[in-house]
């Protein structure tokens, strides 16, 4: 008979997922082709992968948007990591739809459909930012508690070195990306690093965090299983846009105080932007709040200066890969 001892609150056995098998993995680079650090990474690994394969997972590297890579621009027609929508998806196909519409029906029949059982099980999508938000996961999803786990052996794998998670389930600033074809779409965006630019520091960060998450997945493959846990995130509250004129320009820049500041708190009457003739306006708000994506340059076209995010813990359930 079990001893008391053994049910105490600290040995309760977890409620655990268990999963299936994550045996398609694919690594994109280049859904935005001025982001050089995935381009650079999927280029090499297609001439040869090995480094990225790992037992029981067949890991497939792809450039997202050759015709963007190209040109070194984000996109062509239209924005690929906003094209995966119901809509897009069920377009009648031809050469008057946009590029990148197409190129999305085609990237939902090699790795999808989206939603179906026949779809990879894990997308990593490899971006670059030019804001100072160092190593950051992208979440679509609190529940997924394989990539909760995912997330967790990461960071622990990554530590002392920070990996932040930035959690999007704003039912209107949450976004139709490439990865979300997949069961388990999982985001690496590094920076900062200027857009068509590569830096080696930049690369390399990114490479080591994509190893430690196919080891796990290999571990996971292999039967180990991941006790519960939880994972400090990030989670999207609102989109912040510059001050603009009767014309839609910009009349005021990202503050000094708040330039580079990711991840860090904003309080109501902190400095947010300041005006072409050195006014300051203040964030006023609710807080603090941690913004990310500060002056990113793609976001000039999405009016958005930055978001802001609230601190939150998630409980990952153990899991095991399901026998
Ligand atoms: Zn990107």
């Amino acid at each position: 008979m079990q001893s008391r001892l053994l049910s105490a609150p600290w040995t309760r056995p977890a409620v655990r997922a268990a999963t299936p098998r994550a045996g398609r993995v694919a690594v994109f680079g280049g859904t935005h082709g001025n982001e050089l650090s995935g381009v650079a990474l999927v280029g090499m690994w297609v001439k040869d992968g090995a480094e990225i394969q790992r037992s029981g997972v067949a890991t497939t590297p792809f450039i997202a948007n050759p015709r963007a890579v190209e040109r070194c621009a984000r996109y062509v027609d239209t924005d690929l990591n906003r094209a995966f929508t119901a809509e897009n998806l069920s377009a009648l196909s031809g050469d008057e739809l946009p590029y990148e519409v197409r190129r999305a029906q085609e990237i939902n029949r090699l790795f999808g459909p989206k939603g179906t059982a026949d779809a990879y099980d894990v997308i990593f999508d490899l971006h670059n930012t030019t804001s100072n938000m160092g190593c950051t996961l992208i979440l679509e999803s609190s529940s997924d508690h394989f990539v909760l786990q995912m997330v967790r052996h990461v960071q622990k794998a990554c530590a002392p070195a920070g990996c932040s998670v930035l959690l999007n389930e704003h039912p209107l600033l949450k976004y139709s990306t490439s990865r979300s074809v997949a069961k388990h779409p999982i985001g690496l965006e590094v920076g900062p690093q200027p857009q068509g630019v590569l830096r080696s520091n930049i690369f390399e960060s990114m490479r080591l965090i994509l190893k430690h998450a196919l080891d796990f997945i290999e571990l996971f493959n292999c039967g180990v299983e991941f006790p519960a846990c939880s994972v400090d995130v990030f989670r999207v509250l609102e989109r912040v846009d510059y001050p603009r004129d009767a014309n839609g320009n910009i009349t005021a820049m990202v503050h000094p105080h708040l330039q580079d500041c990711d991840w860090e708190p904003l309080s109501s009457g902190d400095p947010m932007f300041q005006t072409f003739d050195g006014r300051t306006i203040e964030y006023q708000g609710p807080g603090p709040v941690y913004p990310a994506f500060i002056n990113e340059a793609a976001y000039y076209e999405k009016q958005q200066a930055f978001v802001t995010t609230r601190r939150e813990t998630l409980s990952a359930c153990a899991v095991r890969k399901l026998q």
